[in-house]
């Protein structure tokens, strides 16, 4: 069977006048639909290029990056990248910022609209549908930037992309995610799994399952009894990871 997402020793340099720089070695990674895999490792080695492959911004040197079993450009999986800047458009109210990317893709119809309208009220952003982003805070925001994400992915299966800081709202959607984090707390208490990179040339150091109670919020989380000893086991790897 195959898996949702799949990466096959993925190896990326980047290259520049004076050097090459493995980013990147051999990384194999497999991830299931509904999933959410949180990924940290030190700054600098190779998180966000990880990041930039999945989405296909750029292409592996040596490997493939394959969803549903199928290589990248030919399928026509949606994948949402949130960023931790969430770039929402200043001159646009909040309720043209959610729906920029339906407009773009011709698909702001009445079905889409309604759903829109009901996430601005799950999220509890209805009665700033017609305000602009600086008039919101910086977690308004972030959750703007979730629906319009979410807005364009509803229609097919989806994975998303996320950085640090956008966890804990992205957890509530039950997606397959991936988020990318240099907060431990955060990677444990919204992940199922946790990848933890090495330093620069990432390689895939250890994944930890995370057995936690199924219903459990992200705050119940962090008060359950396994999380020091999840915390204390990665951090510990990280740290000796960046003395070796
Ligand atoms: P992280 O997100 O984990 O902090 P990155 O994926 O951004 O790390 O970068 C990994 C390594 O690749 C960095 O240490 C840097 O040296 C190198 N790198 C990143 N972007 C470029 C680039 N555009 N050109 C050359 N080297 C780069
Ligand atoms: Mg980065």
């Amino acid at each position: 069977m195959n898996h949702f997402l799949e990466l096959k020793s993925v190896s990326y340099s980047y290259q520049t006048m004076e050097a090459e720089t493995l980013a990147l070695k051999e990384i194999s990674l497999q991830i299931e639909e509904g999933e959410f895999i949180s990924i940290v490792g030190p700054s600098g080695c190779g998180k966000s290029t990880l990041l930039n492959l999945i989405c296909g911004l750029i292409q592996p040197d040596e490997g493939e990056i394959l969803l549903k079993g199928k290589a990248m450009d030919q399928t026509a999986m949606n994948i949402g990248y949130m960023l931790q800047k969430d770039h929402l458009f200043e001159w646009r109210t909040i309720y043209s910022n959610v729906t920029l990317g339906l407009e773009l893709q011709h698909k702001l119809d009445s079905d889409s609209r309604m759903r829109v309208d009901n996430m601005l009220k799950t999220y509890g952003l209805s009665e700033f549908a017609a305000s602009r982003p600086s008039q919101l805070s910086g977690g308004m925001r972030q959750r703007a930037a979730l629906i319009r994400t979410l807005a364009i992915l509803w229609m097919m299966m989806g994975i998303i992309l996320a950085a640090i800081g956008c966890g804990y709202i992205l957890k509530k959607e039950n997606k397959t995610a991936i988020l990318v984090t240099h907060d431990l707390s955060e990677a444990i208490s919204v992940g199922d799994r946790v990848v933890i990179l090495s330093s620069r040339p990432a390689k895939i150091r250890n994944i930890v399952a995370l057995d936690f109670d199924k219903n459990l919020t992200p705050l119940q989380r962090r008060n359950a009894k396994p999380f020091a000893s999840y915390f204390n086991t990665i951090w510990k790897e990280l740290q000796e990871n960046e003395c070796s």
